[in-house]
């Protein structure tokens, strides 16, 4: 623990957390020493890890990098990091993400971008090093340094500069797998139900789902089978035995159906992101996969139901947020003046944004037009995997993201359709509801890291991390 918080000060450049908790982090270790030296303790005991900020800490400020959660501090523990407590997890800090988690690149935080450790092609560590240190001396964003993807971009980041060894994320559209794509490590997101969202910060609670960040297939199998079972306190947390996730590492390959959707070659794919793809097929079909090409005919629409579907429930989770009950709060002359003057204030541009397009397809008129429609997408999307799944298919191999990290500053200005657009590969595992897998597949012709993306059977992880291990 001690290591970590050394190395998390001098990198604190990165921005990559909010909050260092360097006193609950001595006491958890300390702890765990004892146990340890008895001949105790959990499968994570000792182990220092990063939470992104989206989850309630008892007494520690729990922000979702927002202005309207300036000085909340939870007088309760959400159930996914006190099982990680549970079993021996030591707490080193919260880690940025961006604002409620809506956005690709940890840019839309209220504390500024999080920074990828991967320096843009061409660049030398010093020259990185020391514009670095200008921009924070200066206060100023980073620019031409590179996103670490998002929303959870701040626990991708301090994996990825080893300020942890693991991390704590969220996924309701790409969050873990794609910032760990393009940061050069693994993430998972379960089966929707199989870890209790009860304690997260709600942004989309169709979609959102708690999972890990790791350096391998093997640190994210540990730290899942300790976030993950049952809770009555989360009614969408399914009562399924959660097998041993790391029994599964190691397994045979050897006739498991790979099933390859032909609609997630999309137009504009980079040619090296194709040569990705194909790596993994290589690899899984010379570790004695069987190949299939299918057929997900519902993709394309995948990516607009989700930006209907996210916001509308978005726009609902956030009325809460009104300056009354808890978090920031700007004064008026009147009631309704007050929730405008807190909500006017605390909220960033691109949560209102969501606000407003979630209000707009939720409102009479226009409720069956977009709602009602995208939510019919949603079936057919299901139904896509369905089949295929029926037919025989194991597990689904995509790219993860369709391009290696971009610059700060680059997606998204006059046009956030654009940053939406990254997420192309991910928001169909989220709509389906099923478990997604992102694992380091190699660089970029510019050096950068690239991802590949196993989708697999509901509550089926464990084909996963077998096939996650053996391409990996
Ligand atoms: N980028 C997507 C969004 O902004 C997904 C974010 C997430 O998974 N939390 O909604």
């Amino acid at each position: 623990a001690k290591a970590y918080l050394d190395a998390m000060e001098k990198a604190r450049g990165l921005n990559a957390y909010v909050l260092e908790t360097p006193e609950q982090a001595l006491a958890m270790a300390a702890r765990a020493d004892d146990k340890l030296a008895r001949g105790e303790g959990g499968p994570l005991e000792g182990v220092p890890l990063g939470v992104k900020d989206l989850f309630a800490t008892e007494g520690v400020r729990t922000t979702a990098c927002s202005r309207i959660l300036d000085n909340f501090v939870p007088p309760y523990e959400s159930t996914v990091t006190s099982q990680l407590w549970r079993d021996g997890a030591v707490m080193l800090g919260k880690t940025n993400n961006d604002e409620f988690a809506m956005g690709s690149s940890n840019e839309t935080s209220a504390f500024g971008a999080a920074v990828s450790p991967w320096l843009p092609p061409g660049w030398s560590a010093e020259e990185g090093k020391r514009k670095l240190d200008d921009a924070r001396s200066a206060g100023k964003t980073p620019d031409g340094f590179l996103v670490p993807g998002g929303s959870s971009g701040g626990s991708a980041a301090a994996v990825a500069a080893r300020l942890c060894p693991g991390a704590a994320g969220t996924d309701t559209g790409g969050s873990i797998r794609q910032p760990a794509a393009i940061t050069g490590i693994t993430g998972i997101k379960p089966t929707y139900g199989r870890c209790s969202r009860w304690g997260i910060i709600a942004y989309a609670s169709s979609l959102d789902q708690a999972g890990a960040f790791g350096h391998t297939v093997r640190d994210c199998a540990v730290m899942l089978n300790s976030m993950a079972g049952h809770d009555p306190k989360d009614t969408t947390s399914m009562d399924i035995a959660v097998p041993d996730y790391e029994a599964a590492i190691g397994g045979s390959v050897k006739g498991k159906v790979i099933g390859i959707p032909k609609e997630y070659r999309v137009e504009g794919m980079s040619a090296e992101i194709d040569a990705l793809w194909q790596k993994g097929i290589d690899w899984l079909r010379d570790a004695g996969a069987e190949i299939r090409e299918i057929s997900l005919p519902h993709t394309k629409y995948a990516l607009p139901a989700y930006y209907i579907v996210a916001p509308a429930e978005c726009s609902s989770n956030l009325a809460r947020y009104d300056g009354v009950r808890y978090g920031e709060r700007v004064a008026g002359r009147e009631i309704t003046e007050l929730y405008e003057n807190t909500r006017a204030a605390g909220f960033g541009a691109e949560v209102k944004r969501r606000i407003l397009i979630g209000t707009y397809v939720l409102s009479a008129g226009y409720y069956d037009a977009y709602y009602v429609r995208a939510q019919k997408i949603r079936t057919l999307i299901k139904r896509d995997f369905e089949q295929a799944y029926a037919a025989g298919v194991d597990a689904i191999l995509t790219p993860a993201t369709p391009s290696p990290a971009f610059g700060i500053g680059e997606k998204g200005g006059a046009d956030p359709v654009e940053m939406y657009l990254y997420d192309v590969f991910t928001v169909t595992v989220n709509l389906a509801g099923l478990p997604g897998l992102s694992v380091p597949a190699g660089l970029s012709s510019g050096g950068l890291p690239l991802g590949l993306q196993l989708i697999g059977r509901p509550f089926d992880e464990e084909t996963l991390f077998t096939l996650g291990h053996a391409v990996e």
